[in-house]
């Protein structure tokens, strides 16, 4: 081994509009593989990430979900943590990017590009919707694709031609939050220009990530690099830019500052200055520590693009190296919330151990672009074969025969014992090296070769055998298989470190860093035998996929770009609810459906509710059934109640009444839609009359 390095690693920001999937930890589990195994080599190394807060998507939630956008992100902050752990992600720093830190920092990148004439502001035309007083963002208005007139498209591409344009092209555009026609309206938009430092980021991004990833990328310097659009108008959730009223950072600006604000954070709270982990100005790129992010393929364009870009105008000291790595497929094909493999870690944590899926993702991984399949029988296979079949039964069966038969005392290595044993230390560099160039997949066969000699080993010596005969000779047998077993979990620690911490205890000793794997543990008593892992049933991962398919991940999800699981969509997108369809609820007879009874209600009045951000007031007139109030969450979608007036909605009229905190509510309003994002209430298309019913 070298001296001791200096390393800071990064993954990409989680953002705070979702749960975290199994999609997501592809990039958690394997960063967390190569951060664990750093620390024990015995190098200086912080795992650093955070939440990402900013951006359309949290504001149009948290006013959805009548919360403040930092109620919302504070939730949501505690639940991804609580996650991670659970999984055994252990970061130094885990942060938050709408902190003073991110501020200061963001108003200082932004500034140092300014003075450099890197920023550049240009007005267009873009729609804006006088009832909701915003400019829209491309996901936030539909209308006819200007191509194909195929109606309902959103702002920026086509579903049904694939034609991209601007919003502004839309024919007949709608705003998707209150229904209204926006109008065009000039704005001003700040612009961060690539052209400027085209020397530097060509010359740049070879060496800092693979060559598939920096020919893709160079293939873009073949014309002028185009400006990046960096500024959003109010309302936005983030941080204004400085000496510009009203236009706020775009999410994609504060978020990768944010690794840099989540480490100024660990070291005010370590007692250690920052310049000399990420150090800035005369001589930064030549100290400090090695930076490496970890980022999924959709981010390159911001990580290895604008990234440096900003780091470099900055005079920030630029990462090491970007380590890209692919998506996550289930059996084969794009996670699906109706199939139930859009899994959430808490739901897969519910029925499986984290273990199993650390161990799987390990091997699996290599280190590269490429796709992972997670194919749930082989998930099965692998864990129940390798891990609990082969590793650890070397250590169950010495283990427990060692404390019935030989009082629990290892003895001595004999000849043949201290050549296995001898055989596994001698792997050490090499499954090491494999750890350092991140080919987990490679690491864990190499392991599983070093098992299996020590499995051969205990079968051909047949302990069970000698026992009865010769104890001393049986003792050294498995004294042997069992310090093997002991370097096989060293090697697996940076994948497995509750497993173990579990086996480590096995033989008395308080910790295990790589140089431990040169000790051999003798003529002692073996600590008592820890259950380390169990096999997995089929049942549990079926319970998971049906689990799953009740409850999918969050789809606030798609609002981020930045994830292990295909998604197109983009920050600025709301929550596209309608995208994959509900699954199905349980089949009804008839007889169930002929409950209900659907009636016709004029609107006399509908007014907001004080207190509640959620809740609309509605009186209906029902013609001969009498007025009804009813209390329905639909706020959002309507920020002008009173234009409701008069209009004719379909309601459920024989609900029982429901005692509320604001009053009584008799009857359910039927609205289609998610409000806030889109749709609204259930209407005749022409006037049926109060009190009519609906079949
Ligand atoms: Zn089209
Ligand atoms: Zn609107």
């Amino acid at each position: 081994m070298t001296g001791k390095r200096r390393i800071v690693v990064t993954s990409a920001l989680p953002y705070a509009n979702g749960d975290i999937h199994i999609g997501h930890l592809v990039e958690y589990l394997q960063t967390d593989f190569w951060v664990r195994f750093q620390k024990m080599r015995g190098n200086e190394c912080l795992y650093i990430c955070a939440d990402d807060t900013h951006g359309t998507p949290i504001m149009v939630r948290a006013r959805k979900e009548g919360v403040s956008p930092e109620a919302l992100i504070e939730r949501s902050h505690a639940a991804h943590l609580k996650d991670f752990t659970d999984f055994q992600v252990s970061f130094d720093s885990y942060y938050s990017t709408n902190a003073p830190e991110n501020r200061e920092l963001s108003e200082r990148f932004y500034l140092a590009a300014e003075k450099k004439g890197f920023i550049s502001r240009k007005t267009s035309p873009q729609l804006y919707c006088e009832h909701c007083s915003m400019f829209l963002p491309d996901r936030f208005v539909k209308g006819a694709c200007p191509k194909c007139g195929a109606p309902g498209q959103y702002g920026d591409s086509c579903d049904k031609c694939g034609a991209t344009y601007g919003a502004e092209e839309l024919g007949s555009p709608v705003c998707t939050t209150c229904g209204a026609t926006p109008a065009l309206k000039d704005s001003e938009h700040l612009y961060f220009e690539l052209e400027p430092q085209r020397d530097y980021l060509e010359k740049w991004i070879p060496g800092h990530t693979t060559d598939d990833i920096s020919n893709k990328l160079l293939e873009w310097f073949g014309e002028p690099l185009r400006g990046w659009c960096i500024s959003r108008d109010e309302p936005y959730f983030g941080f204004e830019i400085p000496g510009c009223k009203g236009k706020y950072f775009y999410v994609w600006v504060d978020a990768p500052i944010g690794y840099i604000a989540s480490l100024a954070n660990w070291c005010s709270r370590n007692g250690r200055k920052l310049s000399d982990y990420w150090p800035d100005g005369e001589g930064a790129e030549t100290s400090g520590a090695e930076i490496y992010h970890f980022i999924g393929k959709d981010i390159i364009r911001f990580h290895c693009l604008f990234w440096p870009g900003m780091l470099h105008a900055a005079g920030f000291k630029g990462p090491e190296k970007v380590f890209v790595h692919g998506f996550l497929t289930v059996n084969g094909e794009k996670m699906s919330k109706s199939k139930g493999t859009f899994v959430t870690a808490r739901t897969y944590l519910d029925n499986l151990p984290p273990e199993a899926l650390r161990y799987y993702y390990a091997a699996k991984l290599g280190g590269t672009a490429d796709d992972m399949d997670l194919n749930l029988d082989d998930f099965v296979q692998r864990v129940n074969s390798d891990l609990v079949g082969k590793i650890t039964n070397i250590a169950s069966r010495s283990a427990q025969m060692l404390h019935r038969k030989l009082d629990g005392r290892l003895g001595a290595l004999d000849g043949e014992g201290a050549e296995l044993v001898a055989k596994c230390r001698d792997a050490g560099e090499a499954v090491a090296a494999l750890y350092e160039d991140r080919r987990f997949n490679l690491a864990m066969v190499e392991i599983s070769r070093l098992a299996d000699a020590a499995n051969a080993y205990f079968d051909k010596k047949e302990p069970w055998k000698t026992v009865k005969t010769d104890a001393e000779t049986t003792r050294a047998t498995l004294t042997a298989a069992l310090n093997a077993f002991r370097i096989v979990a060293i090697y697996l620690k940076p994948v497995l470190p509750a497993y173990a911490d579990k086996a480590m205890k096995l033989f008395g000793e308080t910790e295990w860093t790589w140089n431990s794997a040169a000790k051999t543990v003798e003529n002692t008593a073996l600590g008592e035998y820890e259950y380390l892992a169990s096999r997995i049933d089929p049942k549990q991962v079926e319970a998971m996929i049906s689990a799953a398919a009740e409850k999918p991940a969050d789809s606030g999800e798609v609002a981020h770009e930045s994830r292990a699981s295909k998604n197109k969509a983009k920050k600025d997108e709301p929550a596209e609810a309608a995208a994959e369809a509900a699954p199905l609820k349980q089949e009804i007879a008839f007889g169930d459906f002929d409950k209900l009874d659907f009636r016709i209600g004029v609107v006399e009045s509908c007014e907001t509710v004080p207190k509640s951000t959620k809740l609309l007031k509605f009186v209906l007139d029902a013609g001969s059934l009498g007025k009804r109030t009813i209390f329905s969450g639909i706020r959002a979608a309507y920020p002008d109640p009173a234009a409701l007036v008069g209009k004719e909605v379909v309601f459920v009229a024989n609900l029982a009444p429901r005692k509320m905190s604001v009053g009584v509510s008799e009857g359910m309003i039927l609205f289609a839609g998610e409000p806030g994002v889109g749709g609204g209430v259930l209407s005749p298309s022409s006037p049926a009359g109060g009190g009519r019913q609906v079949t």
